[in-house]
């Protein structure tokens, strides 16, 4: 089961797409996500102390594939991290995505990072951060290219 932790920011409906929100009850929805992408997620937007958008779909806005990703989701690769519950896209409110990815590397060793593993490079307009296991001989926090 997962657990929220104390003070988690987001609402579910930010974090999976519409048709995933509408097919099963909210306490199943969680379950679509490994533990370590909800703490991890908790750990940044404590970090960052600034508001994070995630999927804005609820609220008229164009982002519903930046959490989960259903099997019928076609955007993104097939082994995508999102695909297992355990990624997401962060818009950073005021923080340019280059400078969210440079403070997170930066600050790797700060215990509310502890669960990141891994940010994608190059992206711009949103910050994608992982859960991934790393292979040996890889350390956290490994920044990746697509
Ligand atoms: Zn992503």
């Amino acid at each position: 089961m997962i657990i929220r932790p104390e003070g988690f920011k987001l609402s579910i409906r930010e974090l999976i797409d519409p048709h995933t929100f509408k097919s099963r009850p909210e306490a199943l929805c969680w379950e679509l996500f490994t533990q370590d992408a909800i703490d991890m997620l908790h750990g940044v937007r404590t970090f960052l102390a600034a508001p994070i958008v995630i999927n804005d779909w609820h609220s008229g806005g164009q982002y519903e594939w930046s959490g989960y990703r259903s099997p019928g989701c076609t955007i993104g690769a097939p082994g995508s991290e999102h695909r297992k519950g355990n990624a997401f896209d962060l818009k950073v409110k005021g923080i340019e995505s280059n400078h969210v990815k440079d403070m997170l590397k930066q600050n790797e060793d700060d215990p509310l990072l502890a669960k990141l593993m891994r940010i994608e490079d190059g992206t711009v307009g949103w910050t994608h951060v992982d859960c991934k296991t790393l292979a040996p001989g890889q350390s956290r926090i490994r920044i990746f290219k697509p």
